[in-house]
């Protein structure tokens, strides 16, 4: 705990970190210490970990990346934190994140950008920024991070590690700060499978306070991380491989894949026709979501308040107007209008039967193969400012992402190799409840 406390200090302007919990981390450690010495170890005793700060930490501060809470002393633990706390794990500080979740950069923080430690000039991509920075320039073994349409693959393909995000409703999410429900999921970004299984087992289960987690047995992640994978059927969507794919990204992936034919994998080509509407799907569903759950900021009963309100409507309109972020408005704005009498039909309503659509295009894919590969996005980590004039470039960058928010199914980025000395991830996806399996290929391929 104390070298990565050091580290941590040390790597300051990597930004990765918006809290450092150092006293609460060493209290932790030495509890850890005294279970050891008493023989009464949990799994993960004394291990360090690092929470995104989207999921609340009871005494500590959980922002979201925004203004708005950044006045916020969490009154309780979220499941997930509540789980690592009985599993003997020591938390070092809560992350930095795009402002609710909200970004592909981390360049909508509240808390400015984390920085690529591949390249400090670089982005870290996003939401879960600050988790994957941390991780991969080793300020915490490991660490949490959330995923409503590519937050835990996207930055954990820029950043060189290993980033799972599990089916829906596999890990709960009672204390994570919702910003778009039906997609939200929590999971593991570590430096390889082995790690992101361990943290599974913890994250993994039903939950009686989440009405969306699921009541089905927790495998065992770690048992068959090594099992072959001869005969696996992989299916590469023709979808994926077209000419907005980066040709040396191209070159990364289509390498990795020739290496799971050496392992025995049979690999053919699968058509989902629907997934070219996944994006326009997702930012309507995602935008009416977040605007209904961020209504609940309203400047009175928690978070940021405007300086003398005139009246009520005073109250909530500065309280807004000056503590969420241009994006978050944007989300906001977008997502009222399509949830508005007149336009409901048309855009909320229209974009769910696309969603069940690509749902469909999945199933009848992975009804074919086992698991479908491809790219996690069209090009490595760009450069800080780069894409942020222009809100649909950085939209566009989840394209290879979202649909599978949409479709609830299980994927993982696995580091596949590097492109220009920047790192280049592959995506894999599995059907429901194939966390192990995907663990399993991730696994044989480091
Ligand atoms: N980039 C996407 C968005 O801004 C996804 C974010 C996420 O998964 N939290 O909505």
């Amino acid at each position: 705990t104390q070298t990565f406390l050091e580290r941590i200090s040390r790597h300051d302007m990597l930004n990765a970190f918006i809290t450092v919990c150092e006293d609460g981390a060493l209290q932790q450690a030495q509890a850890a210490d005294q279970a050891l010495a008493a023989g009464n170890a949990a799994p993960l005793t004394g291990i360090p970990l690092a929470q995104k700060d989207i999921f609340c930490t009871l005494g500590s501060k959980t922002s979201c990346g925004s203004k708005m809470l950044d006045n916020f002393i969490a009154p309780y633990n979220a499941t997930v934190v509540e789980k690592f706390n009985q599993a003997g794990s020591v938390m070092l500080g809560k992350l930095n994140m795009d402002e609710f979740a909200m970004g592909s950069s981390n360049e909508t923080s509240f808390y400015g950008v984390a920085h690529n430690p591949w390249d400090n000039c670089c982005v870290s991509g996003g939401s879960s920024g600050g988790s994957a920075v941390a991780v991969a320039a080793r300020l915490t073994p490991a660490a949490t991070g959330t995923d409503t349409g590519g937050s835990i693959r996207q930055p954990a393909a820029f950043c060189g590690i290993t980033g799972l995000k599990p089916t829906y409703g596999r890990v709960s999410r009672y204390g994570m700060i919702a910003y778009a429900s039906s997609l939200d999921q929590g999971g593991p970004m570590a430096r390889n499978a082995e790690d992101a299984a361990l943290l599974m087992q913890v994250m993994a289960g039903f939950d009686p306070k989440d009405s969306t987690s699921v009541d089905q047995p927790v495998p065992d992640y770690s048992v068959g991380l090594n099992d072959s994978l001869q005969g696996l059927k992989i299916g590469l969507p023709k979808e994926f491989f077209t000419e907005q794919l980066d040709s040396n990204i191209s070159a990364v992936i289509q390498t990795a894949i020739a290496e799971y034919q050496r392992m025995g994998a049979e690999i053919r080509e699968v058509s989902m026709p629907n997934l070219k509407l996944a994006i326009p799907a997702y930012y309507v569903i995602a935008s009416a979501e977040c605007s209904s759950n961020l209504s609940r900021y309203d400047g009175v009963r928690f978070g940021y308040r405007c300086q003398n309100p005139e009246d009520l409507t005073d109250l909530y309109t500065r309280s807004r107007g000056e503590a969420f972020g241009a994006e978050v408005k944007r989300r906001i704005l977008m997502g009222t209008y399509a949830l508005s009498a007149g336009y409901y039909d048309a855009y909320y309503l229209k974009a769910q039967q696309v969603r069940r659509l690509i749902s469909d295009d999945f199933k009848r894919a992975l009804s074919e193969v086992d698991v479908l590969m491809g790219p996690v996005t069209p090009g490595t980590a760009f450069r800080i400012g780069e894409k942020t004039s222009d809100p649909v470039q950085m939209y566009l960058e989840d394209i290879y992402t979202i649909a599978i928010n949409l479709a609830g199914l299980p994927a993982m980025s696995i580091p596949a190799g590097f492109y220009d000395d920047m790192p280049v991830g592959l995506q894999v996806i599995g059907n429901y409840f194939s966390e192990a399996k995907l663990l399993n290929i991730g696994h044989r391929y480091q």
